[in-house]
């Protein structure tokens, strides 16, 4: 009984101090979320270009002859390798066409993951005998310094400011980067972005890039992470090598890559420093690769939508 009445009286006490009429409710759509550690940089990345040493970046080691499979030379890098099984190189898995996860058989493929197949293929005749582990852009130095990956296949500049920390295989592919926008969106290049908030990816070059042209840069993990930013109208273009843009351009028909390439992006194998043998391994692939038409067959399939194949990139050598 005591019960009832007390909550009788807070029933009336209710009434009489609530409001007379419900309270208006306005719908408002919620924005959509950010990708996880998305950011707008207030201050250009420190791997700015123009804070990068000279040096002569893309001249790597020359190869001697070729081992043969299963017979790497005692005490070498790659004996320590074939030893241990297998290869451990780092790729992505979330750059469409260059390292990304087939969605139907769970396996990662693309242009890199294939080199690094050639490479397990060169060391033990098996190019099954590789274990891939994903890095991202920010990832790829740390996991070559750690000694966590032999080798990293991951759309790789080299830079002048990245050789002071890792060592580079002569160059694989000559990239170059563009814009991509939504359709019809009145943007026809970079000189178009001033201002303009413009998506890479933490820890590329591609990101201190766009910082130098004036744009609001937006730095996010992955570059998947700025399609769905681009999607959701959060950012007003992507812009990296025209190799990635070609992946996702592929993936959503309303978005487009506008306006010529505004920088060279020399792709190198990244090695850990101090392994000069497997630089010079690696090298020696990669002249078999361009001899034997094996990187002509790997752009047909993969890069093909960029145009017929050019000719491999040529080797340069200092030594
Ligand atoms: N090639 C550029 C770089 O090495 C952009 C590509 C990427 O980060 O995945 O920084």
């Amino acid at each position: 009984m005591k019960v009832r009445l007390v909550l009788l009286a807070l029933l009336l006490t209710a009434c009489s101090v609530g409001p007379t009429e419900p309270a208006k409710i306005t719908p408002r759509a919620a924005p959509p979320p950010l990708p996880p550690q998305a950011s707008e940089l207030s201050e250009a990345p420190t791997s700015a270009p123009n804070s990068a040493p000279n040096c002569d970046a893309t001249a790597s080691l020359r190869p001697g002859p070729l081992p043969e499979p299963g017979q790497m030379p005692d005490g070498s890098t790659m004996a320590k390798i074939q030893a241990r099984g297998r290869l451990i190189a780092g790729v992505d898995q979330n750059t469409y066409l260059m390292g990304f996860r087939n969605s139907f058989t769970g396996e990662i493929e693309g242009f890199d993951v294939e080199l690094a197949r050639r490479l397990a293929q060169a060391i033990f005749n098996d190019p099954a005998k590789v274990q891939f582990k994903i890095v991202t852009s920010a990832g790829r130095i740390p996991a070559l310094k750690s000694g966590d990956v032999d080798v990293v296949v991951r759309t790789m500049t080299i830079t002048c400011q990245r050789l002071a920390e890792v060592d580079f295989s002569a160059v694989y592919y000559q990239a170059g980067q563009r814009v991509l926008v939504r359709r019809n969106s009145g943007i026809s290049g970079v000189e178009a972005l001033q201002g303009k908030k413009v998506c890479a990816t933490a820890g590329s070059t591609s990101l201190a890039n766009v910082a130098s042209k004036g744009t609001k840069p937006v730095s996010v993990p992955n570059w998947t992470d700025c399609l769905v930013m681009l999607q959701q109208g959060q950012v007003d273009a992507i812009s990296t090598d025209d190799t990635i843009l070609a992946g996702l351009a592929a993936q959503d028909p309303y978005t487009e890559v506008v306006g010529g390439r505004f920088t060279e992006e020399p792709y190198g194998i990244g090695v850990p420093k101090g392994q000069e043998d497997l630089v010079r391994f690696v090298n020696g692939v990669l002249e078999q690769m361009r001899a034997d038409g094996t990187w002509v067959a790997l752009y047909r399939r993969w890069l093909g939508q960029l145009g017929p194949a050019p000719t491999p990139p040529v080797a340069r050598y200092r030594d």
